[in-house]
């Protein structure tokens, strides 16, 4: 590979090609040599996809940053802009569809292709004219709803899974598409988006935004992302009830999240308590609401290894046979340890529940419950 041309093509901010080259992993998927970028490095976003053979670069997704108050937030982080959207922040999992050869592929946040994705977003997108017209771009998109293999949050309207395309870029500069042009050309293509809240100058943006926020937390739903108008900065922020849910994940399983996660939902919980707990009792049912999330759900895993009731997060997919059968290669792949608890067809498609059993959280806890000791 011309690494040389590979790095003046990624805009990298390095002169020296190994320097760059040497954070990639090679990977072989159908034929072709994937080279992924494993972590951010040089000004090149994690999970950025080089596909020589096919002349094809994809570009890892930007970590979006996150304000932890609405006010000043949103103006002081958009000084100069004009107008600013709002846009529902979808809790999903982060795909990146993009023609590699002619062919779509779903890549993963860290530059996996996975195969279930692949095939789903293949079923539930009209990709075809869409590439063809756009062959170089690449579509940024959720994979929502309650039978995922990532996640599993509800969506009131999707009863498995469906994808919402959020961001259209191109591949090799990851420039984004002028929010609106996105929204119009999603339209034309009936590909489903998130839900716009609004577009104001900053100062207003920030009561359309509180507002939103508002009722999204009331639905249990996870936040917002605010965009510039030509898609180039983008800043998130998210609901209590976002942050509850996700400790009460990290709890019920205590020894797989590390600490950072857990202390950095607390704090943004904290700064949104501070913002707008608007009396005491509000404030006192807020810390009552963080409390139940970080004991209940511990509680229950400790009672569950206990019984010796496997623990784990629980999925259930639906799809292709091989699709599936291909999925779960890619799963035990990555090291994750599955156990599959119910395998149906219904209409043709096969149905599988499964957990991925958390083998450390288990085995601490198990120790604990034995009488071992804990270093601290
Ligand atoms: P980071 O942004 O630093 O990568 P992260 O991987 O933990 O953090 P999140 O905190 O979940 O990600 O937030 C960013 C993600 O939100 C995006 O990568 C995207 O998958 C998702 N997302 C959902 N809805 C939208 C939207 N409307 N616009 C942009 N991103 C969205």
């Amino acid at each position: 590979m011309d690494r040389d041309a590979y790095r003046e093509r990624l805009a990298a901010t390095t002169d020296d090609p190994a320097d760059l080259f040497e954070h990639f992993e090679e990977r072989s998927v159908a034929g072709r040599t994937h080279h992924v970028l494993t972590a951010a490095r040089h000004g090149v976003e994690r999970g950025t996809v080089v596909v020589e053979d096919a002349d094809v670069v994809v570009r890892g997704y930007p970590s979006i940053p996150r304000i932890l108050v609405l006010e000043p937030g949103i103006e002081s982080f958009f000084a100069g802009t004009e107008t600013v959207v709002v846009e529902e922040k979808l809790d999903g999992f982060n795909v990146r569809i993009a023609a590699v050869g002619g062919e779509p592929l779903a890549f993963t946040r860290s530059g996996y292709v996975c195969p279930y994705t692949t095939a789903r977003a293949r079923a539930l997108l009209d990709l075809e004219p869409f590439f063809e017209r756009h062959p170089e771009t690449v579509l940024c998109a959720e994979l929502i709803g309650p039978e995922t293999p990532y996640t599993t949050t509800d969506y009131a309207g999707v009863d498995s899974h469906d994808v919402r395309v959020f961001d259209v870029r191109d591949g090799e500069s990851g420039e984004p598409m002028p929010v609106a042009d996105r929204r119009a050309l999603c339209r034309a293509f009936d590909f489903g988006q998130p839900r716009c809240f609004g577009r104001a100058a900053p100062s207003e943006a920030v009561e359309i935004a509180a507002a939103a926020i508002a009722d999204l937390d009331a639905a249990g739903r996870e936040g917002v992302v605010l965009k510039s108008a030509d898609g180039e900065s983008m800043v998130k922020y998210t609901t209590a009830s976002q942050h509850r849910e996700e400790l009460a994940y990290a709890f019920s399983l205590p020894f797989e999240c590390g600490r950072d996660f857990v202390f950095s939902r607390i704090v943004r919980e904290a700064f949104r308590a501070a913002e707008f707990a608007e009396s005491d009792d509000r404030l006192r049912e807020r810390a009552h609401g963080l409390g139940e999330a970080i004991l209940l759900p511990m509680v229950a895993t400790i009672r569950a290894v206990a019984a010796d009731e496997p623990i784990g997060q629980r999925h259930t997919v639906r799809g292709d046979p091989d699709a599936l059968e291909a999925l779960f290669d890619h799963l035990r792949e990555q090291s994750l340890t599955i156990e599959i608890e119910a395998d149906r067809r219904e209409d043709g498609d096969r149905v599988v529940a499964f957990r991925k059993v958390a083998d450390s959280s288990r085995d601490r806890i198990r120790h604990y419950l034995d009488g071992g000791t804990r270093d601290e």
